[in-house]
C-alpha cells in the first residue's frame, strides 16, 4: 500500500488519526470559525492564522465513487475491482475526503461488493492499523452505517 507523505501542515492530522480521531482544522477567529481541509496554515475565508484541530463525528455520506481500472500498481491490481470513494463530512459537507469503503476495519479494499455503493449512503470512518511498527500510518477508511 502507498502511505501518505506527511508534511508540516498535515502532521497533526496523522497524529490524531493514529489515535483513531478524525480532526480537521477550524478557524479560531470568533467571527469566522470555518472548518477547513486539507490542512493549511491560513483560513481561506478570513485569512487568519489562528486555528485549532476540531474532532469530527466521523460520519459522512458518499458524495462520489469510482472503480479504478488498469493499469494499476501491482499491489492494487491484485485487489481490483475495488472502490475509491469521496466522502462529504456530516459537520461540513463542503469538506470531502478521498478514501475506500471497506466491510470493516482492516478489511481489504475489495471487501464491499461494487453494487453496494450508492451516492448519498451514510458512512462512518474507521482507522485500520496498516503495516506495523511505530511509523505505521493509520489511513482513514469508511464503513457503511447500515451494512
Ligand atoms: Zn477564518
Amino acid at each position: 500500500m502507498l502511505t501518505p507523505v506527511v508534511d508540516d501542515d498535515g502532521a497533526l492530522f496523522w497524529e490524531y488519526a493514529a489515535r483513531g480521531e478524525l480532526r480537521v482544522q477550524a478557524c479560531a477567529e470568533a467571527a469566522c470559525g470555518e472548518l477547513r481541509f486539507p490542512p493549511r496554515p491560513c483560513c481561506p475565508h478570513c485569512h487568519s492564522f489562528a486555528g485549532e484541530w476540531r474532532r469530527m463525528s466521523g460520519r459522512g455520506r458518499i458524495w462520489s465513487y469510482v472503480f479504478p481500472h488498469p493499469p494499476l500498481l501491482p499491489e492494487y491490481a491484485a485487489q481490483a475491482p475495488y472502490n475509491v470513494i469521496v466522502v462529504e463530512l456530516a459537520e461540513a459537507p463542503l469538506i470531502r475526503l478521498v478514501g475506500n469503503l471497506v466491510s470493516g476495519p482492516g478489511a481489504p479494499l475489495n471487501s464491499v461488493a461494487p453494487e453496494r455503493l450508492r451516492i448519498g449512503a451514510r458512512v462512518q470512518v474507521v482507522f485500520p492499523q496498516d503495516g506495523d511498527g511505530a511509523e505505521a500510518v493509520r489511513l482513514p477508511r469508511w464503513v457503511l452505517e447500515r451494512p
